[in-house]
């Protein structure tokens, strides 16, 4: 198949071009290089059936071009990384909502299927576990940066869901829950990427609260796996699926670990939400996601557990440099 992956340059995008290269398919990866890198596809140029095309989502010209071109379409540029999101709130919003609404009419204008990426952040503060698809949304404030993302995701969701069902386009919704490996930046917020690249220099780890919240991490070759199987499988059209792991770590227990297995001399270092985000910032207290669905869809079932992804990330980073940590956190403007 010819195959377009907006955002195709970006960490998961590289690594979903590189799967369906693998597979026999045509991949066109459009990325406006924001947060993605052309580095991160740097190993597939040259390659006849890899294409990156330099633009934005919010060129309507230049996607009309590239759905027509292609059979199917995965959708997974967007603003991502919650420091990111927090620090651009509106263009974050621009770039989610407008860039899913092109993606979807050009998808129509030309009846290609589109799997379009969401998130766990739609669940909000539910700490409910494992959460199931049509668990409840918890959310704070429309006025809270963190609220107004997983709203702008939830707007893409339904605006995929509606387009199956109003005007029969096939549409697929896959909620991501930290997906992690090599090529993540710790540039927008993620936590392994910072713990790691914190701990090779043996700088203070900066654990956020209390460090009692705890997340379930994925790889990404699991992940790029399940979006590939999920576009080939008619069953999956008009359906929402959680993909993740369901090894639940707290942020405090994951410092430790990536201590130990660095060797680092590093320290933990606590820092209030207020300090590393902004004022009144609300953390999710707990997030693990319900996969059975996806198991019954396509057999799910993560390869790569906790201790494999931290050796991997470790791996990466030590022959790897990223944007210096530093620059990230906003220490001294909290609110702003
Ligand atoms: N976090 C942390 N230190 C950091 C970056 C993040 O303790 O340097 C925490 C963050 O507050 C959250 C968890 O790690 O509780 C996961 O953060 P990430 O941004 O990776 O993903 P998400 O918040 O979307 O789950």
């Amino acid at each position: 198949m010819k195959i377009l992956i907006t955002g195709g340059a970006g960490f998961i995008g590289s690594h979903l071009s590189e799967a369906l290269i693998r597979q026999g398919h045509e991949v066109a990866a459009l990325d406006n290089l924001s947060t993605g890198r052309a580095e991160n596809v740097a190993q597939l140029r040259g390659q006849p059936s890899f294409q990156l095309v330099v633009g934005s989502v919010l060129e309507e010209r230049l996607v009309d071009k590239l759905v027509e071109r292609a059979d199917a379409v995965f959708h997974l540029a967007a603003a991502v990384g919650v420091e990111l999101i927090v620090n651009h709130p509106l263009e974050s919003l621009t770039t989610n909502i407008r860039g899913s609404e092109i993606v979807l009419e050009m998808a129509h204008r030309y009846q290609k299927k589109v799997l379009i990426t969401s998130t766990s952040e739609i669940y909000g503060k539910n700490a409910n576990g494992p959460l199931k698809e049509d668990e409840d949304r918890i959310l704070g404030s429309p006025l809270k940066s963190r609220w107004a993302y997983s709203t702008s995701k939830a707007v893409d969701e339904i605006l995929a869901y509606t387009y199956w069902k109003e005007r029969g386009l096939p549409t697929v919704i896959v909620r991501l829950f930290n997906t992690v490996g090599p090529r993540q930046t710790g540039a927008y917020g993620m936590v392994i990427p910072r713990f790691v690249q914190q701990a090779l220099a043996n700088q203070p780890i900066t654990v956020y609260g209390s460090g009692k919240q705890s997340r379930c991490f994925l790889h990404v070759n699991d992940a790029v796996g399940a979006l590939a199987a999920l576009i080939q499988l008619p069953e999956a059209v008009g359906e929402a699926f959680n993909i993740g792991s369901q090894e639940e770590v707290t942020m405090e227990a994951l410092a430790r670990r990536v201590i130990a297995l660095t060797g680092s001399r590093s320290a933990i270092q606590y820092v209030p939400y207020d300090k590393a985000y902004e004022a009144g910032f609300e953390d999710m207290v707990r997030r693990v996601p319900d996969i059975s669905k996806i198991k019954r869809a396509i057999g799910f079932s993560p390869s790569a557990g906790l201790e494999d992804i931290l050796r991997n990330v470790i791996d990466y980073y030590r022959h790897h440099s990223d944007a210096p940590l530093n620059e990230c956190l906003r220490r001294d403007s909290p609110g702003t």
